[in-house]
């Protein structure tokens, strides 16, 4: 089979694979039928991440297809299910696990595909999936596969964002960052009512995107005066980090009100942020952070996709074959022509 495989900085590419197996008695075999490229895929594009070694894997954690073969002790799936796959698992055994809580794992088993050699990724024909009854969901009636595909990583992840925030209605939200995941924040914090939604970035196409989805678009130059300006000094009651550098962090605490909450979803591995501890402190602010438990929110999710309250596949901007996966990295890191996810056809 082909897949995308990581050999190091800039260095991706499309290469001759074996074919998965499942990995032991609770795995599984997926054929991918569509998949796409994470803002977290550009941290390893960028030998941003750290690795365990400087050995090759296939990339991705967001990928759906049809169950090709399952172990012998998978008991809820069968070959010729249509699944999405969680893009991070933990040990499927414990009680966080079984909540969905992956990311609490007690068995200290919180993984996620594509980022590690142990565990290879999705950007590929198949792909072999351990603790099966737990990484997948049967793609339910009324969710699409391109919205199923966002259900693996960055509809959940911008969901989180906008919960860590404690969004009451009638609130001031800022959100950092009109990436890919910055948007699922958006569609994510409107469902609890706030009264406006900043969003800020460089690229002129996205804050377009942003504002047509209901966002006060911000130029990240001119951010830190008219939030200001338009919170009487005062800073905004919600932020939401969805970029990762230090600079965004320390602006998410600077552009934070008394008494508001600071949620970061951008990924972030660098153990040099200074933390501005002493404006944090003296503003009384409660910072959250994490990386997201995919499975414990498809339970709120997956009806509110179905039902069309949340329409998360207006992201999907451009279309490609797999066997392009490497002017695909380019261009999406790039953010040229307007890009802002790829959904990539494994066939192709
Ligand atoms: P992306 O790279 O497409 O988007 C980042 C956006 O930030 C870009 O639009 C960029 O122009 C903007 N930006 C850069 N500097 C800025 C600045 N100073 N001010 C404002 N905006 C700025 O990536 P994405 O797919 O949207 O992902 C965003 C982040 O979310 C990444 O760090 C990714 O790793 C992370 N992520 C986290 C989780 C999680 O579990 N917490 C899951 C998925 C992705
Ligand atoms: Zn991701």
């Amino acid at each position: 089979m082909k897949g995308i495989v990581y050999h190091g900085e800039k260095d991706v590419r499309v290469e001759t694979l074996p074919d998965p197996t499942p990995p032991d008695a609770r795995g599984a075999v997926v054929k991918i039928e569509a998949t796409a490229i994470c803002g977290s895929d550009l941290h390893l594009y960028h030998a941003n991440f750290p690795l365990e070694s400087a050995n090759a894997f296939t990339l991705g954690h967001e990928f759906v297809g049809e169950v090709m073969e399952t172990g012998s002790a998978v008991t809820g799936f069968r070959p010729g299910d249509e699944v999405l796959v969680s893009g991070v698992i933990g040990c499927g055994a414990c009680a966080p696990c079984a909540r969905g809580e992956v990311v609490c794992c007690l068995n200290q088993q919180t993984r996620v595909f594509g980022t590690t050699e142990h565990l290879d990724g999705g950007q590929a024909e198949a792909a072999a999936v351990p603790v099966a009854d737990h990484a997948l969901l049967r793609i339910p009636d009324g969710v699409t596969t391109e919205q199923a595909v966002l259900l693996t990583d960055i509809l959940p992840t911008g969901f989180f964002g906008a919960r860590m925030a404690d969004i009451s209605p009638g609130d001031t939200v800022v959100i950092i960052g009109a990436g890919p995941v910055g948007i699922q924040a958006l569609l994510s914090a409107q469902l609890f009512g706030p009264a406006r939604v900043f969003q800020i970035d460089r690229v002129p196409e996205r804050l377009a995107m942003a504002e047509r989805l209901g966002a006060i678009p911000v130029l990240a130059d001119e951010a830190d005066a008219v939030i200001a300006e338009a919170t009487a000094g005062l800073g905004a009651g919600c932020v939401i980090e969805a970029v990762g550098l230090d600079a965004t962090i320390q602006q998410a605490l600077h552009l934070a009100r008394a008494g508001g909450t600071v949620a970061v979803i951008g990924v972030n591995t660098s153990s040099a942020l200074a933390f501005p501890m002493g404006a944090a402190f003296m503003k009384d602010l409660t910072f959250r952070t994490g990386l997201v438990p995919v499975p414990g929110l498809w339970s709120q999710l997956v009806p509110l996709v179905a039902a069309g309250r949340l329409r998360p596949e207006v992201v999907f901007t451009h279309r490609m074959g797999l066997s392009e996966g490497a002017e695909a990295y380019r261009a999406f890191d790039a953010r040229e022509n307007g890009i802002l996810k790829v959904l990539l056809d494994p066939s192709r």
